[in-house]
């Protein structure tokens, strides 16, 4: 491994507890990454010393954290290599990131008879505010299949694509199977046939180097606390010309340019799509998490994990009741799987009573788990704090767990 592993622990302070006095084990970095001290101390220098509204302030404190806030909009536009920083919206999160796109591009370009295409490894927020936009504009929503390992028909995918075909959504990687999606392919593909692409990012930013320009995706979401960041902040990039021409999402203060009774006028990007006050804070603690995936290497982070989830497949191998859900060719960092005779909410309460978090059910991705035929997995996924020793200690605890199920 290219970094020390054990300098890199020792910068979440959360990890150095104990839960049901095991040291903690935390699998569970699908929904929710833990924090660096890094973000934590920024987040917490913001409002010991800067808090302050921002752009419409003259005074000291409004004029620090309007550069803070503006300072990150060109470090994450360098994150993923964005070709303007107008390009990039603060959001909620991607499933605001999302449901901004769904009615802001919906207004603009969705007609009735119009298509989206989506895939059946989706989370509930790549797929549900799209149904509504159909709903809303009388369009179709069609739906890329997969094999039984989890990973996507291309060739119904190409079957899929007609001149109806407005825009395709689809994960980058999948959280509930780990699939790695070969997205290049998918955005050219939809590019020859003039539909537009939005990738759905959340599981991808932590793990693999994303270039928004070397994709060419049109569009692209992801949340902050799935990268070490805080909650309650994500990322919209879209492509600067195709964002100009979307209706705004919500109104309200700052993205307005004039407003009368008679005729109110938008601000210009990225500010039309940023209505209200700003969660600056958190804004700001995502450029600490940045800071925090750059000072390290993507490259190692990602070393760290594959090396973890090889390690983990290889052992849960050699578990005859052990069956792995998702076995796709190109994975990052997510292992789901189910114990013959055990359900899964069994498995995840005594894994916890070892001190060890994983996430049990259908992970907000309903469709994938009807299509393998099944309720739900449990679900352990990696981040660059885990280690082989853990998954060790998971292998002891499944054992214990199978002899008490009998
Ligand atoms: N898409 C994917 C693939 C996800 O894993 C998640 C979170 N589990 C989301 C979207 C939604 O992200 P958030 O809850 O941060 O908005």
């Amino acid at each position: 491994m290219g970094i020390n592993q054990q300098q890199l622990i020792a910068q979440f302070p959360i990890l150095k507890q104990q839960i049901n006095k095991y040291p903690l084990v935390y699998f569970d970095n699908a929904a929710t990454t833990q924090k660096p001290q890094m973000v934590i101390d920024r987040i917490s220098s913001y409002y010991t010393s800067f808090n302050s509204n921002i752009h419409r302030g003259v005074h000291k404190l409004s004029q620090k954290a309007t550069a803070a806030y503006e300072q990150t909009r060109i470090h994450v536009k360098d994150f993923i290599n964005a070709s303007s920083s107008k390009e990039i919206i603060f959001t909620k999160g991607t499933t605001d990131s999302i449901n901004l796109l769904a009615f802001s591009f919906g207004e603009t370009f969705i007609k009735e008879g119009d298509e989206i295409i989506v895939t059946e490894l989706e989370h509930h927020s790549n797929i549900v505010p799209w149904q509504m936009l159909c709903e809303r504009k009388k369009a179709k929503l069609h739906v890329i299949p997969v094999n039984d390992k989890g990973e996507l028909l291309l060739d119904k995918y190409a079957d899929l694509l007609n001149k109806r075909t407005r825009l395709v959504a689809i994960a980058h990687v999948s959280n509930a199977l780990g699939t790695l999606n070969p997205v290049k392919e998918i955005i050219d593909l939809a590019h020859q046939n003039k539909s537009l692409v939005l990738i759905d990012g959340a599981q991808a930013v932590a793990h693999l180097k994303v270039d928004v320009q070397e994709l060419d995706c049109d569009f692209y979401a992801f949340s902050s606390h799935k990268m070490y960041g805080p909650m309650g902040i994500g990322v919209l990039y879209g492509k600067k010309d195709l964002l100009e021409q979307l209706q705004p999402y919500q109104g309200g203060g700052e993205m307005i340019e004039s407003v009368s009774f008679e005729k109110t006028t938008y601000n210009e990007l990225p500010f039309k799509f940023e209505a209200g006050t700003p969660n600056v804070a958190d804004v700001l603690g995502l450029e600490a998490s940045i800071e925090f995936i750059q000072k390290e290497g993507i490259e190692n982070l990602a070393a760290i994990e594959n090396e973890v989830l090889n390690y983990a497949t290889a052992e849960f191998q050699k578990i005859d009741r052990i069956q792995i859900v998702g076995t796709a060719q190109n994975k990052a960092s997510v292992l789901s799987f189910l114990i013959d005779g055990i359900h899964p909410y069994d498995v995840g309460t005594i894994l916890n009573q070892f001190g060890i978090a994983v996430r049990t059910g259908n992970h907000c991705a309903e469709p994938i788990m009807k299509r393998l035929g099944i309720r739900g997995t449990i679900r352990a996924s990696f981040a660059c704090y885990n280690t082989k020793e853990e998954i060790d200690r998971m292998v002891r605890a499944i054992h214990k767990t199978i002899e008490m199920f009998g």
